[in-house]
């Protein structure tokens, strides 16, 4: 049995290359698997291509990084309220939105091997990327992405219903009720998390681009004359967000919309992107909508989605400033900034530096060996954890190979229970960043771990 103290022998660990390993990608999706962050779905039938499963790590972080969301658009102020609408809706609602004829991809087949692709992702618009034939692609035609299905037991055109390809609509659409039933006046916001679901030509990339995933968004409503202020203060806060999270500067752009990019309604866009290790992509985009939703949707149910200002007297349809993100695509990002390696004494630690705030489990308590003398001790430990920090248990293998699982799933800290324990009732900590060790008295450890945990 390797003693917890080893670890902090006068070595120090030697960084490696990590930002420039072309197998990254590879290692993520192997780790990933291996630790239970994310499977393939339907794995035991072959697979369903492109749909995945949050095993229980993953669905841990991805939790975190909704509740890390919700934590600074909702819980940290006062202008904006929750929101949990449906996933399938009618077809007036797609109708007004303009998803019904706008929301599609030009996709585009192979005549010689079949496959198809979207043709504004094709690389040189001649060549086929799958059997690299020549000007074999037919004409593009335009694909509705959203998913249509039919709603109750009489297949008729009355029952059709969309699975949301946003979640957005469910917003604007409860526009009136949040109003009133909050109580709030613009500038205020609708936040929502959630399913939503595009039928996507050309999937992939692990999570990056999937048929079914999770989005995070907020629909900003505000003064029309206020609108460009509050477009550029949710562009600087979006983009701090990932920062404070612990995605480097370096991994992290805000890029302006071009002109031609820009939606008919949007009068600026801003990405959020990150640079992924095929290249930038889009993590989020925050967008300055001005009134086309409310407008559409009032003109198209009759009802009046407005406001009224008694201050000033007057009505007006406010402006909308949309920050759009995807959880689980963030997830992604997360877990590639996270991921080190370093070499230990000729060994390769790989370590999840995640922040506090994400990493699954929040800290591990081992006994030291699985003596029965130390399984009361550490079972009291664990249970005086619980109620404040999700905790792994585990009591298998060398302490050396358990810190070494903790440090691939990113646990901040290991609390080992050895023979001194039972004595001293103290415990070690160990911090999964530096390996350093401190002796801390069981007492006043939930105390040590939340001030470390914020
Ligand atoms: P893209 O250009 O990558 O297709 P988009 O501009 O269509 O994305 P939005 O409609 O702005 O995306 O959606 C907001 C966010 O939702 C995106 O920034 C992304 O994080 C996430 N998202 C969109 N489509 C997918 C998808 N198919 N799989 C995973 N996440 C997605």
């Amino acid at each position: 049995m390797s003693d917890p103290a080893d670890e902090t022998t006068d070595d120090t660990p030697r960084a490696i290359d990590v930002p420039n390993d072309p197998t990254l990608m590879e290692k993520i999706v192997n780790l990933s698997k291996r630790r239970g962050f994310v499977f393939p779905s339907a794995e035991i039938y072959g697979g369903f291509r492109s749909t995945y499963d949050y095993g229980p790590i993953g669905v841990l972080l991805l939790r975190n990084v909704k509740d890390a969301w919700w934590r600074s658009m909702v819980q940290l102020r006062d202008d904006v309220v929750g929101l949990d609408a449906s996933i399938l809706s009618p077809p007036a609602v797609w109708e007004a939105s303009g998803h019904l004829t706008n929301f599609t991809d030009p996709l585009v087949d192979c005549k010689v091997c079949h496959e198809r692709f979207r043709e504004d992702q094709l690389n040189d618009p001649r060549v086929c990327p799958s059997c690299g034939a020549e000007d074999s692609f037919t004409e593009a035609r335009q694909f509705n992405l959203m998913f249509k299905t039919q709603a109750g037991p009489v297949e008729s055109e009355g029952a059709v219903a969309y699975l949301r390809p946003e979640t957005a609509q469910g917003m604007f659409i409860n526009f009136s009720n949040v109003l009133q039933a909050s109580r709030k006046k613009p500038p205020f916001g609708i936040a929502q998390i959630g399913k939503s679901f595009r039928n996507e030509i050309t999937p992939g990339n692990f999570v990056f681009r999937t048929r079914e995933f999770e989005q995070m968004e907020l629909e900003f409503f505000v003064p029309p004359d206020e609108a460009a202020q509050w477009y550029e203060y949710w562009c600087q806060q979006r983009y701090q967000w990932y920062l404070d999270l612990g995605i480097p500067e370096a991994k992290l752009r805000m890029r302006p919309h071009d002109a031609d990019e820009l939606s008919h309604y949007s009068s600026d866009t801003s990405d959020v992107e990150f640079l992924f290790p095929w290249g930038w992509g889009e993590l989020e985009g925050v967008a300055n909508r001005g009134d086309y939703d409310l407008t559409q949707h009032a003109a198209h149910s009759g009802d009046k989605l407005d406001y009224f200002d008694q201050a000033t007297n007057t009505r007006y349809t406010p402006h909308v400033i949309e920050p759009a993100a995807g959880a689980t695509r963030t997830m992604m990002a997360f877990l590639l900034s996270a991921y080190d390696e370093e070499e230990v004494r000729g060994d390769v630690r790989t370590v999840l530096r995640l922040h506090p705030r994400l990493a699954p489990y929040k800290v591990a308590v081992l006994p030291l060996s699985k003596k029965d003398t130390l399984t009361p001790v550490a079972r009291e430990v664990l249970a005086l954890l619980q109620p404040s920090f999700m905790c792994d248990y585990d009591e298998t293998q060398a302490i050396g190979r358990r810190y070494r699982r903790q440090d691939e799933l990113g646990t901040p800290f290991c609390v080992t229970v050895d023979f001194d324990s039972l004595d001293d009732r103290a415990v070690t900590v160990r911090e999964r960043d530096t390996m350093t060790q401190e002796r801390v008295p069981i007492d006043d450890l939930v105390a040590y771990l939340a001030s470390r945990l914020v």
